[in-house]
């Protein structure tokens, strides 16, 4: 019924995504147009930076797949559990420990900006990163090469007003600038096969320090406009992307450099990383509509009840239709030959899920945070304030979610599946209430983005 009711939401829905309420107070939509990952709410805790920087790290060495981690809750050590969409090799999981491992080593080190314990971090990372961190510098590199003589040109406008203090805007894109040209170098080193030698370090390390001058100005609306404005198109988005590691490794070293507990538990090498890996090959399921299935559905979500069957084939095969549009059109198929309409989805059960599933049957007295290296999911979302009603206190907190609809989400192994799905539809109906009269006010809905949202 979750995968109908999702897939019914995503016909309805204008867009790709659907964004809670409180989404909308924390950034105010603005974060919703980046390209890549989402910027971190900033009011993180420092603890959770840190699981959200090794989420990061872990998905960018297996290639950018879904990662999920908890810090165990009431656990003494600091200990782990990690949940990826892909198992991880046996060389990729002590890869990451041995990263954890150095990571200790700068714990004694606060004010130099890197220093030869850093050094060592930031360039282990970069390596076992490498494979993704190149795909992601060649093809920015390639969007920000030539606005290099735009950048150049902005300074030198800005230079010459007179009467009018403009040092700030210029200092911003000389930061701009300055990553850039780092990029390139590092393009220039990668395309070679050089980057594992000792002058790739030193281009690494260049790269690292540029990055991480500018990740500052990449969170406020005010610079990206200044950056952006200074070149044909925008430069921001690319930005933004290429920092995904050093902003991982910076709140990393931060986060260990001024943590006095977390720099003990690192000390006395009470680390312990669990692995689990949820059933996340995809599963295809069909999913039929027809008059019963559709009576159904009714009686779950009530903002279907003036909904035919044919409206609402109708509504999916309009979505379908505008193709790669939509990311999410991905994982369904609608299947010509079967009669009543068929759709196929590829179930899996996401790594946010997969977690929830691992702690569902242990009393846990704290809000575990689950950090996630990709935004959260639309019903991840629901499955996480769900539980809160079931368990009758906050258990879980997921990180950033950008209410993608996945029509082929799953529910892992819990104790109370049923009452469950139950919240999860009542929420899913309200949303869908909204989507569904926004559809039959707008005689277009897909080719007008404002409808409601
Ligand atoms: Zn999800």
């Amino acid at each position: 019924m979750i995968n109908k009711a999702l897939l019914a939401l995503y016909a309805y829905e204008a867009m790709d995504f659907v964004y809670g309420e409180e989404h909308r107070h924390c950034c105010d939509g603005w974060e919703k147009n980046k390209v890549g990952f989402k910027w971190f709410n900033r009011r993180h805790t420092r603890g959770e930076k840190l699981l959200d920087a090794m989420a990061t790290i872990i998905s960018l060495q297996s290639g950018r797949r879904p990662v999920s981690l908890i810090r165990a809750p009431e656990s003494t050590h600091l200990e782990l559990v990690i949940a990826s969409a892909q198992l991880m090799t046996p060389a990729q999981v002590s890869n990451f420990e041995r990263y954890l491992t150095l990571l200790t080593k700068t714990a004694s080190v606060t004010d130099a900006l890197i220093d030869a314990s850093q050094a060592e971090v930031v360039v282990h990372a970069y390596r076992i990163c490498r494979d993704e961190v190149d795909k992601i510098v060649i093809a920015r590199a390639a969007h920000l090469a030539p606005t290099l003589p735009q950048i150049a040109e902005a300074i030198k406008a800005y230079s010459a007003k007179e009467g009018e203090d403009v040092s700030y805007e210029i200092h911003i894109l000389e930061l701009a600038r300055s990553a850039i040209k780092s990029l390139l170098a590092y393009r220039a080193a990668a395309t070679a096969a050089a980057t594992a030698d000792s002058a790739g370090e030193a281009l690494v390390l260049q790269l690292h320090r540029d990055l991480i001058a500018i990740i500052p100005a990449l969170y406020m609306k005010a610079e990206v406009t200044i950056m952006d404005s200074a070149v044909e198109g925008y430069i921001s988005g690319a930005l933004v992307e290429v920092c995904f590691l050093s902003r991982a490794l910076d709140d990393m070293i931060q986060a260990v450099a001024s943590d006095k507990d977390l720099r003990a538990h690192l000390r006395s090498g009470a680390l312990r990383c669990d692995w689990i890996k949820p059933r996340t090959k995809p599963d295809a399921v069909s999913i039929i509509l027809d008059e019963p299935s559709m009576e159904g559905l009714r009686s779950c979500l009530p903002a279907l009840k003036d909904t035919s069957v044919e409206q609402f084939v109708q509504a999916i095969d309009d979505k379908l239709k505008a193709g790669d549009r939509y990311p999410t059109n991905r994982g369904i198929a609608r299947n010509p030959r079967n009669l009543p309409a068929t759709f196929e989805v590829q179930e899996s059960i996401h790594c946010e899920a997969a977690l929830i599933a691992y702690l569902d049957d242990q009393a846990i007295d704290s809000t575990v945070y689950i950090a996630s290296a990709l935004p959260a999911c639309y019903a991840c979302h629901l499955l996480a304030i769900s539980m809160r009603e079931v368990q009758g206190c906050n258990s879980f907190r997921l990180g950033p979610y950008d209410g993608v609809i996945d029509c082929g989400w799953e529910f892992p192994a819990l104790r109370h599946v049923a009452e469950l799905e139950k919240i999860m539809l009542t929420k899913s109906d309200a949303h869908l209430r909204v989507v569904v009269d926004a559809y039959h006010r707008a005689k277009e809905p897909w080719t007008q983005d404002a409808s409601g949202w």
